[in-house]
């Protein structure tokens, strides 16, 4: 769902340095409690793909992110879907809807990829596609995403504890429960907010 605020427009959303899928889930998000949408518009969703356009193998041209329209927000809105299901049903080690996961392959077919030989001056790889540079860089979120649930990295995927979080992260250490340091100090005041109370009750 697509939800506008009058409070914050500038659109765009929390990067946290989470895998690419992550951050696309965490377009989505919420400050005290109240929900915001990161991609309300295509200039939102150009700004958010350019911020982690370095991230991808065939990185987003400049060309490409002034040309993102209606139709590349909602391809990257319905991917955000596909991806939400198949990373909710990882942690609940439930089975997503198969319309996720169909979702999801037809976005890696769209947009294949090859990587060629380079050797000037010295040997490096170069990663090419014939298809768009964003229904590539989609393309990408989705083979990361297949990667993350079904790699080592899935027992790691965690939604926030933060109080009226609701971002994902993947835990880079056992003991971590938030998605950033404002979460976990918002927690922390919670937490001792919630002691002193009932101390002061007793
Ligand atoms: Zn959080």
């Amino acid at each position: 769902m697509r939800t506008r605020s009058a409070d914050i427009d500038d659109g765009g959303a929390p990067i946290l340095g989470e895998p690419a899928p992550i951050e696309l889930l965490n377009t989505r998000y919420a400050v005290r409690g109240v929900r915001y949408e990161g991609l309300r518009d295509p200039a939102h969703f150009a700004t958010w793909l350019g911020e982690i356009g370095n991230r991808f193998a065939v990185e987003p041209t400049a060309a490409a992110l002034r040309a993102v329209g209606e139709a590349e927000l909602a391809a990257a809105l319905d991917l955000r879907e596909c991806v939400a299901a198949v990373v909710s049903a990882a942690m609940a080690e439930t089975v997503p809807a198969q319309a996720a996961t169909e979702g999801l392959n037809g976005y890696i077919r769209a947009a294949p990829q090859w990587r060629e030989l380079r050797w000037a001056p010295a040997p490096s790889v170069v990663a090419y596609t014939a298809a768009e540079p964003v229904a590539a860089a989609l393309a990408e979120i989705a083979s990361a995403a297949v990667e993350l649930v079904t790699g080592t990295r899935r027992a790691d995927l965690r939604p926030c504890q933060g109080p009226g979080c609701i971002l994902h992260f993947v835990r880079d250490n056992p003991r971590r429960e938030w998605c950033s340091a404002a979460c976990g100090n918002r927690a922390r005041v919670a937490r001792h907010y919630r002691r002193t109370k009932n101390v002061a009750g007793k």
